[in-house]
């Protein structure tokens, strides 16, 4: 039988050309570091629903979905009919609009602790923004953020990420944040003892999508505590979890609530577009006074061209539409639950040790270590699943399940979303278990 890197060459040959020419159009051949593979990435051409498709005509199940960003699959028909109608009507307005507002009114009400929003334009402007909003509620410099948690790429996002490495961030900058595992006893000795800290951030379902699993629904509630004691904000990061893993995000689910929340992804409706929400007393920290002093010195200022540009707020306000009204979340979960049964089903027909688990709609495999898990969190340490999804693991299984016709991002986590199939669903299990079988042939498990 072929080994898994030539059925991968044979099955994506128009790829393989395309990034040929794109090597010489951009560094890397890639626009995104997570659309780096080896030997080649695939190049996809249109999709819909649950499913995508390649240069070369695969149809293929679709487990990226948007970096997380569809929860209602590719190209919903009423997100598609918004944005249509909204793109003749005008991309920019070069002014305030009852869009904004609609979008706005329409985050609040699904997420009680937003009592006022700004739009931005990307996880990582809006990460940046809540934690300069940070420094100036508090007139603190510090932030503590968690190792391996992911922010973006802005330079206090970027100590200790796991994607990319804090290259080139001066001294003077990652001077200002500590990191710290997700470890209550260790935040506690640094809030103790370092008066500095304006705010706390994390991925509440811990890092990458809950790939390092938090104990969320203990975790988040005492570092709530913590915070309040010693006078530091907490800022929940639900770029990837806001809207997802309930209609009101992690802090609804986990009833914990946030001083601030970064929004990206879902909550832009498949557009380019996130938000930052949180107290309005820190959010004024931007609002104009009518006071030189104020206005010109030490209001935090905030741009960007394509803020609640009118097409992305009606994508976004027909997204929270539907998942304020349809039971989304409900589906999107349901069909999580079955693929995780499955993938553990594959894992014991194959006799490869490994398990999957994940919160909500997130489904996180882990190969090649022994059933830790309760489905939901698993207590690997963070070294113990660094051993276990090595990149070049990662690398094998996602191009396995292509040549399979299934997408997972970065080999780490399914995305699963409200309108994939049942049928989509056992295809992938099937896939999976394959997958397995090649990956063990080829002495990777
Ligand atoms: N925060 C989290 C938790 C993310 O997962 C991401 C992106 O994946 C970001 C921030 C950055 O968002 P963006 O890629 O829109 O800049």
């Amino acid at each position: 039988m072929a080994s898994l890197d030539d059925r991968y060459r044979q099955m994506f040959t128009k790829s393989a050309q395309a990034y040929e020419e794109a090597k010489g159009l951009f560094p890397g051949g890639i626009t995104h570091q997570n659309r780096y593979a080896s030997p080649f990435p695939v190049y996809f051409t249109h999709a819909a629903g649950g499913l995508k498709w390649d240069l070369d005509g695969h149809e293929i199940i679709d487990y990226v979905m948007g970096n997380g960003a569809l929860l209602l699959g590719h190209a919903h028909p009423q997100i598609v009919a918004a944005v249509t109608a909204q793109m003749a009507q005008g991309t920019h307005l070069g002014g305030n609009t009852q869009f904004e507002m609609e979008w706005a009114r329409a985050i609040k009400r699904l997420v009680p602790a937003a009592e006022t929003v700004r739009f931005t334009n990307s996880g990582t402007e809006s990460t940046y923004l809540a934690l300069r909003l940070a420094r100036a509620a508090t007139g603190k410099s510090k932030i503590i953020k968690f190792a391996e948690h992911f922010h973006g790429w802005h330079e206090y996002a970027l100590p200790d990420q796991g994607n990319s490495p804090a290259a080139a961030v001066p001294q003077a900058v990652l001077d200002l944040v500590i990191v710290l595992p997700p470890d209550l006893s260790a935040v506690e000795e640094v809030l103790a003892s370092e008066p500095e800290i304006a705010a706390v951030i994390l991925e509440p379902t811990g890092a990458h999508y809950g790939c390092f699993s938090l104990r969320c629904d203990t975790f988040l509630p005492a570092l709530r505590q913590l915070t309040e004691k010693y006078g530091a904000l907490l800022i929940f990061d639900e770029v990837i979890t806001g809207f997802r893993v309930s209609p009101g995000g992690a802090q609804v689910r986990y009833g914990v609530t946030p001083d601030l929340t970064t929004f990206g992804k879902i909550v832009a409706g498949g557009m380019p577009g996130a938000a930052v929400a949180g107290k309005a007393e820190i959010m004024d920290m931007m609002a104009f006074r009518g006071d030189p002093a104020w206005d010109n010195h030490r209001r935090i200022g905030q741009g960007g061209t394509f803020n609640a540009n009118p097409p992305t707020a009606v994508a976004g306000i027909t997204a929270l539409h539907l998942i304020a009204t349809e039971p989304m979340n409900q589906r999107a979960d349901a069909l999580a639950e079955r693929l995780k049964a499955g993938l553990n089903t594959a894992f014991q027909r194959t006799g490869i040790p490994g398990h999957a688990y994940g919160v909500a709609s997130m489904v996180n495999p882990v190969l090649g270590v022994d059933d830790h898990c309760d489905r939901q969190y698993c207590d690997l340490t963070y070294d113990g699943r660094r051993q276990a999804m090595t990149p070049p693991r990662c690398g094998a299984l996602t191009k396995a399940l292509l040549t399979y016709g299934v997408h997972v991002m970065g080999g780490q986590v399914f995305m699963v979303s409200a309108v994939h199939t049942e049928a989509q669903i056992d295809r992938t299990i099937d896939a999976f278990e394959q997958a397995l079988r090649d990956l063990r042939a080829e002495g990777m498990v």
